[in-house]
């Protein structure tokens, strides 16, 4: 599966937004949702997902989902800087395998960079529960307060 083919119901990010499956959520409205990503590339690394789009990228995606995708990126964005104040922030998009991406629901990755410290390898070691648990309840009560 890569940049053209059918949206494919049972990917994981379908599960999470039907409750199939867990997250550690930050965020969720009609629209989108928001939660930490399960193999990060830095501390924070969130994602941010259309709830409503059946949609696997850029090119499928309508103007409305994508609209209220991208002011939830912005959203989230301030949030991770004001509570975890790193040096720099990644957002990202990956449409189709060989330019990165690797569940086919529509998603932008926000990373906060830290000066001194690389970039993790994409999708490829799972975080210790403990740590996602406290950084979703630091950002959820920043969010929130
Ligand atoms: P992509 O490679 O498609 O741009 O990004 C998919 C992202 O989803 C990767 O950063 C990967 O770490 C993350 N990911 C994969 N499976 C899960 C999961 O089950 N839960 C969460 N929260 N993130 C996941």
């Amino acid at each position: 599966m890569s940049l053209y083919g059918e949206y494919d119901p049972q990917n994981i990010f379908a599960q999470i937004i039907r409750g199939d499956a867990p997250c550690y959520k930050l965020y969720e409205d009609d629209d989108v949702l928001a939660f930490l990503d399960l193999f990060p590339q830095s501390r924070g690394h969130t994602l941010v997902i259309p709830k409503k789009a059946q949609a696997r990228n850029l090119l499928e995606i309508d103007a409305d989902s994508l609209s209220k995708m991208i002011l939830t990126v912005q959203k989230l964005t301030r949030v991770l800087v004001d509570e975890l104040q790193p040096d720099g922030v990644q957002v990202a998009q990956f449409n189709g395998a060989p330019a990165g991406q690797t569940v086919f629901h529509i998603h932008m990755h926000i990373i906060p960079r830290y000066a001194g410290e690389g970039l993790g390898i994409h999708a490829a070691s799972k975080a210790e529960a403990a740590e996602l648990e406290a950084l979703q309840a630091r950002i959820v009560a920043r969010l929130n307060g």
